[in-house]
């Protein structure tokens, strides 16, 4: 399991791998439902960007590969030292490279695809719905709506059939 004190241990190897000083927080999100990991900033005119927090998504972490939470952390401290020593918005792009290079990732790109995290794709939402018949992952909302207090209003495309509805925290 992946305790912030793991995830912190990782963070500092990974930043010290640039030469750089992991010294924040890491937080994990339980909310989260659209990301795998991000990396917070700030900016004053005196300092430029600077990086204040790496957050993770709860859901990825219980879901996911421990290689796969490494590719995660390792691009999210490639974002964390590349604010740090440059003070500038890289996104993805050349310098930010050659920091994941630096860092020895090859998770370089906007979106990992994390296999264990697409097939548990629906349990990234607070409530899943399932189609009744066929079992297929409908659709899912991240908190309570009128799909979630009346889901026999509604029926999966699929089969036209009534949803199951499962609450996954
Ligand atoms: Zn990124
Ligand atoms: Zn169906």
């Amino acid at each position: 399991m992946w305790t912030i004190e793991k995830l912190t241990a990782l963070c500092v190897e990974y930043c010290g791998r640039a030469g750089v000083e992991f010294n924040s927080p890491v937080t994990i999100n339980p909310r989260t439902t659209n990301r795998l990991g991000g990396c917070y900033y700030e900016w004053t005119p005196r300092k430029g960007y600077f990086p204040t927090q790496i957050e993770f998504s709860k859901t990825f972490l219980s879901v996911a590969s421990d290689e796969e939470v490494e590719k995660v952390v390792a691009h999210e401290c490639a974002h964390y030292v590349t604010f740090a020593l440059t003070n500038v918005r890289h996104e993805h792009d050349k310098v930010f490279r050659h920091y994941c290079k630096v860092i020895g990732t090859d998770n370089d790109k906007y979106a990992l695809v994390v296999n264990s995290y697409a097939e548990h794709s629906d349990k990234v939402f607070k409530y899943a719905f399932y189609c009744s018949k066929c079992g297929k992952f409908v659709g899912g909302r991240s908190r309570a709506c009128k799909m979630t207090k009346h889901p026999e209003w509604y029926k999966a495309n699929c089969c036209q059939a009534p949803l199951n509805m499962i609450q996954n925290w």
